[in-house]
């Protein structure tokens, strides 16, 4: 506890006004781009970030000489070699729930920072929801106390008795199912339904439900934004050419369909480079007519050095659960730790 508040005040000192303004040239040319998913809601049992925590890390950059930037913003500066504001942060949220729209967004407008949205637009279009939320409903609500079942060769074998150890199996068996063919991963959801006692609803229940169209169209302004991140929320290398250029292109052209300023950047369904996307995927966003797209690898995007930047690869951080961590990553410290690395 005591490490854990001597840790915390060192970065509140190292990433100080006058610290920084010493500092500053360390992270000159480097953004963080932050990405959020779910929105912790009690009451409907999400799990997700803290909306409380999301407050103090916008009003923290309020107050300390930051400059929210948004996506486009980023890549335009990328794109055409244009400075940008110093200590520049910007913010990306992923899928398009309900309480998203409802609990995030509105927050973002409130605190004029921007952030974009990156929706599956199937969830928006039938109300549907993606297997790996159906693999998290069914767990959460069987009676089971626990499950035997083979998967690709691998056979689970595990107790359910509690959330501890239901939370270990979603996360194992939605690993593997990552890595198999759509087919085999949407039989694997059905079996396991059927196994658990669970009904999976076609259209997403309560918890789960995407926002609509028209509350994506209220929401769009000068701070909020948003861009393609498939139809269905299927890691694209599950999919055979035909279905993964689908996936791309409807999404996009879904989103010019319906919104007014969609932004023309894509973001990779979980985004781990070489695993959920590669050189094919890279080729189909850009045959698309999308300009860059978003991974979910840690880093920064560096303005410094243009041939370091892969642009449809840009990182980002997922979004701490700390503040003290938020600041490292938003000040300079967080980048020279990196430059460290990158020398050892
Ligand atoms: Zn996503």
């Amino acid at each position: 506890m005591l490490r854990k508040t001597l840790a915390e005040m060192t970065v509140r000192v190292l990433a100080s006004r006058p610290v920084c303004a010493l500092m500053q040239p360390v992270r000159r040319r480097c953004v963080p781009v932050f990405m959020l998913h779910r929105i912790a809601d009690p009451v409907l049992g999400i799990r997700g970030h803290s909306l409380a925590l999301i407050e103090q890390a916008l009003s923290y950059l309020n107050k300390n000489g930051y400059t929210g930037i948004s996506i486009q913003e980023l890549v335009h500066a990328l794109l055409d070699k244009r400075p940008l504001p110093p200590r520049a942060v910007a913010f990306s949220l992923d899928d398009g729930f309900q309480e998203q729209a409802q609990l995030a967004l509105p927050l973002f407008e409130r605190y004029r920072m921007p952030v974009t949205l990156f929706l599956a637009t199937d969830m928006l279009d039938t109300q549907s929801w993606s297997w790996d939320y159906q693999l998290e409903f069914i767990v959460t609500r069987t009676t089971h106390k626990q499950v035997d079942i083979v998967v690709a060769a691998s056979p689970f074998s595990v107790l359910l008795s509690d959330d501890a150890q239901k939370r270990h199996f979603i996360r194992s068996l939605r690993e593997l199912l990552k890595t198999q063919p759509i087919g085999l991963t949407h039989a694997t959801i059905d079996h396991l339904a059927h196994t658990l006692g669970v009904r999976v609803p076609s259209v997403a229940p309560i918890g789960y439900q995407p926002m609509t169209w028209d509350q994506a169209r209220a929401l769009e302004s000068a701070y909020i934004d948003f861009g393609p991140h498939t139809r269905r929320h299927i890691v694209l290398t599950q999919l055979g050419d035909a279905e993964a250029r689908d996936e791309i292109d409807q999404s996009w052209r879904r989103l010019q369909d319906e919104l007014s300023h969609p932004v023309p950047v894509f973001c990779y369904p979980t985004g781990r480079p070489k695993l959920d996307f590669g050189r094919r995927e890279q080729q189909m966003v850009g045959a698309a007519g999308l300009v860059a797209a978003l991974s979910s690898e840690p880093g920064y995007v560096d303005l410094g050095r243009h041939r370091r930047n892969d642009l449809y690869a840009l990182r980002r951080f997922g979004f701490t659960d700390n503040i003290s961590d938020f600041i490292q990553y938003c000040s300079w410290i967080e980048r020279a730790k990196e430059l460290t690395y990158q020398r050892l």
